[in-house]
C-alpha cells in the first residue's frame, strides 16, 4: 500500500523520545502530527508571500490571494464539492457547526421546531443546538444507540415529524469509532424534505468522503485532524443552501459595499468569511490534503483498518478488558476500560512508558451517561502507526495491570 517506514520519516516528531522512551503516539483522534510538507509550507508562506488576501493590488497580496483560492480548490476537489462557492474556511469543526447552528436556526426555524442529533455526538454537535434552543425555542431530538455503539435506524425514522427542520449527525464517532451509515440517513432525511449536516471531523482524515455521493447538504471538518495545522477548518454547504443563509459574523471581507444607510453582503463563499482569514492555515491544510491524497485515502483506510482489527483482537486477549464500540463498521478508534483500573490511572501510567493515549469523556458526556461510565481510555490510529505500536500498547496495559 505505502511504505510505512518512509512515511514515518516525513513526520519528524515521531522519532523523538518522551521520558527517554520512544514516542508511541496513539491520540490521533484528538490531533494528528504534521508532515514536513505542511510545516514547511507554513514557513515558506510567511517567509516569501505573507500579505492580506483579497485586499491589495500589490504583488504579494495578489499572490497570497491566488494561493488562498487555490487551497479552496484543493479542498473542493478533496470532498468533490461542485464549486468553490461551497467551501467556507473556518477555524475548525466547532466553528463550522456554530456557524450553521446560528445561521440556520435563526433564519429557517420557528419555536417548537426540531433538530435531530444522535447519542454519540461530540459536545460541539450538541451545545451549539442547545444555545440556539435557549435563544429561539427550538427542540433537540436524540437518536438512541445499541450496546455495540450503533445508531438505531428504526428509532431515527420515528423521530421525523413536520416539525423536523435539520438532522446533524457525526459520520465517525470519536469515542466508539462507529462509521455511521450517513448516506442512508441522508436519504431518509431527504425523503422527509429535511437537510443534513455531517460532522466529518473523524471521517475526513481516514476515508474517502464525497459530498455529492453522500448528497450531504453540509459537512464540517478540522484541518488539524487531517495532518494540517490547528486553527483552520471547513464548512461545506450546497450552494443553494448557503445562498439562502445569512452571514454568521460580520465586518470586513464579507461585504460588497457599506454605508450607514445600507450594507450589501459579499457573494459566496466570502459572505461567511468575515475579517482577515488564516490564509496560511488554508494553504497548509491544502498541502496536508495533497499529502494524504498522494498516499491514497483507500490505502490509509485499509492500513488503519488492519491496525484496528489487530488491536481489537489483541486487547480482547487481556483479562477484564471491556471495549466500547463493537460495530462491524468501525474506524481506527478503540475505547476501553480494564478491570477496576481508573481510566486516568491507566493513561498516566501508559504515558510514563511513552505511550500517548487519551483518557476521560472525550467531549461526549451524553455517550458516557448512556454506558453508565465516567470515561474510557482511547487509542486512536493515524496513517503512520504500526502493528508494533499496537503491541507496545498491549504490553503497556499488561505492565500497568501488574502494578495494581
Ligand atoms: N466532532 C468530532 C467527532 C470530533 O472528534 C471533534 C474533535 N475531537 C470535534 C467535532 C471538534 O473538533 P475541533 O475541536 O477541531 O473543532
Amino acid at each position: 500500500m505505502f511504505d510505512i517506514q518512509k512515511v514515518r520519516e516525513d513526520f519528524p516528531i515521531l522519532s523523538r523520545t518522551v521520558y527517554g522512551k520512544p514516542l508511541v503516539y496513539l491520540d490521533n483522534a484528538a490531533t494528528t502530527q504534521k508532515p514536513r510538507a505542511v510545516v514547511e509550507s507554513i514557513a515558506n508562506e510567511y517567509y516569501s508571500v505573507n500579505a492580506n488576501v483579497h485586499r491589495g493590488v500589490h504583488f504579494l497580496s495578489q499572490q497570497a490571494t491566488e494561493h488562498y483560492e487555490a487551497a479552496r480548490e484543493t479542498v473542493r476537489k478533496f470532498i468533490n464539492a461542485r464549486t468553490t462557492n461551497e467551501i467556507v474556511f473556518t477555524r475548525g469543526t466547532t466553528e463550522s457547526i456554530n456557524l450553521l447552528a446560528s445561521s440556520f436556526v435563526e433564519s429557517q426555524m420557528k419555536p417548537g421546531e426540531e433538530v435531530i442529533v444522535s447519542n454519540m455526538e461530540h459536545h460541539s454537535n450538541i451545545v451549539p443546538w442547545q444555545v440556539e434552543a435557549a435563544k429561539c425555542g427550538i427542540a433537540i431530538k436524540v437518536i438512541p444507540i445499541n450496546d455495540k455503539g450503533e445508531l438505531l435506524l428504526d428509532e431515527y425514522e420515528k423521530l421525523f415529524s413536520p416539525k423536523t427542520k435539520l438532522v446533524s449527525i457525526v459520520h465517525v464517532s470519536n469515542v466508539l469509532g462507529t462509521i455511521n451509515p450517513v448516506k442512508k440517513m441522508i436519504q431518509i432525511a431527504h425523503a422527509h424534505g429535511v437537510p443534513v449536516l455531517v460532522d466529518g471531523a473523524q471521517s475526513i482524515p481516514h476515508m474517502k468522503v464525497d459530498v455529492q455521493d453522500l448528497d450531504a447538504d453540509f459537512l464540517a471538518f478540522s484541518g488539524h485532524k487531517v495532518y494540517g495545522p490547528t486553527g483552520i477548518g471547513v464548512l461545506y454547504g450546497k450552494e443553494d443552501w448557503l445562498d439562502r443563509l445569512p452571514p454568521y459574523q460580520s465586518g470586513g471581507e464579507m461585504i460588497q459595499s457599506v454605508s450607514f444607510e445600507k450594507t450589501v453582503f459579499n457573494e459566496l463563499p466570502f459572505k461567511f468569511e468575515a475579517g482577515t482569514p488564516d490564509y496560511v492555515g488554508s494553504v497548509s491544510l491544502a498541502r496536508a490534503l495533497d499529502y494524504v491524497s498522494a498516499l491514497g485515502m483507500d490505502n490509509i483506510f485499509a492500513h488503519e483498518k488492519e491496525l484496528t482489527n489487530y488491536a481489537m483482537k489483541r486487547l480482547k486477549e487481556i483479562e477484564g478488558m471491556r471495549i466500547y464500540g463493537e460495530s462491524e463498521q468501525k474506524s481506527g478508534v478503540v475505547s476501553f476500560l480494564v478491570g477496576q483500573i481508573h481510566h486516568l490511572d491507566m493513561g498516566t501510567l501508559l504515558d510514563q512508558l511513552g505511550i500517548a493515549v487519551r483518557t476521560g469523556h472525550h467531549c461526549a458526556q451524553p455517550l458516557m451517561i448512556r454506558y453508565g461510565i465516567e470515561g474510557t481510555v482511547r487509542a486512536s490510529f493515524g496513517l503512520y502507526n504500526t502493528l508494533a505500536e499496537v503491541d507496545a500498547l498491549v504490553d503497556g496495559i499488561k505492565r500497568v495491570m501488574k502494578m495494581f
